[in-house]
């Protein structure tokens, strides 16, 4: 589905990214961890062109999505994101925050994307909130609102940039468990994330960054269970 091909990424001299290569099939569960500064959040940036990568290919349905011809719009509305600082607009109330992006980015009817909207609110929890506004909400409220936001654009890979850190921490379980439930849908997703428990459990595949690099990858056991590069133990004993 996706596939990350010699990416690099460099700012001014600073090179951030260094031969990244990853493939995601449909359906999978990736998961990116290491250190702050590794990288991570440039990769997920890159991935969905919030950040023009320095060099290499990402395709896309074996798509280059970084030809000069490619349709950016419509690949934006096909892989969602969802920010540590959740991004809501602050102006509209929860149902409006999911229905806005359908209406205007997928030319949805009103009524099909507010009924599309109350189903993933429901799914995450949220759908006797519809009426309040961002500032009304706690901050795993505000999350899993992101999360049906996103979802209701029917991405087909979903990218989550540490959804839950910004979070009290009797905040995260909520959210941990909305998008454990997405993973089961078949959702394809890739997590950037320090909540090692949850990456372990819902995690097809684990990549760790260091220093711009993938120092190792495998499956979630292979990486959680039996690592074989010394940062990924040194990195790892950390949260134990
Ligand atoms: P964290 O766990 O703290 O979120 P991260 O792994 O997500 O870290 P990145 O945010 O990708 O790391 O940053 C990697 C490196 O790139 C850092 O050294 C950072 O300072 C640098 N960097 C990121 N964005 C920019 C930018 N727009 N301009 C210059 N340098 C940047
Ligand atoms: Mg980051």
């Amino acid at each position: 589905l996706l596939e990350v091909n010699h990416l690099e990424k460099t700012f001014g001299t600073h090179k951030v990214l260094k031969d990244i290569n990853l493939q995601v099939k449909p359906g999978e569960v990736l998961s990116i961890i290491g250190s702050s500064g590794s990288g991570k959040s440039t990769l997920l940036r890159c991935i969905n062109l919030l950040e023009q990568p320095t060099s290499g290919a990402i395709n896309f349905h074996e798509q280059n999505i970084l030809a000069n011809n490619f349709n950016v719009t419509d690949y934006r509305a096909k892989v969602g994101m969802v920010f540590q600082s959740f991004n809501l607009f602050n102006n509209l109330d929860v149902l409006q925050n999911c229905t806005i992006g359908q209406t205007t980015v997928l030319h949805r009817d009103a009524a099909e994307a507010k009924k599309i909207a109350l189903e993933q609110l429901e799914t995450v929890g949220m759908a006797p909130y519809i009426n309040a506004k961002p500032a009304q909400l706690s901050g795993g409220q505000m999350q899993r609102v992101g999360i049906a936001r996103a979802v209701s654009m029917s991405p087909e890979v979903l990218l989550f940039d540490e959804p839950t850190s910004a979070l009290d921490p009797e905040m995260v379980d909520g959210v941990l468990d909305s998008m454990r439930a997405l993973a089961h849908t078949g959702l394809t997703m890739i997590l950037v994330t320090h909540e090692m428990a949850f990456a372990r459990d819902i995690s097809d595949h684990v990549v760790f960054m260091d220093q711009g690099v993938i120092a190792e990858e495998g499956t979630a056991e292979q990486i959680f269970e039996n690592p074989q590069e010394e940062r990924t133990k040194t990195f790892l004993k950390r949260y134990l």
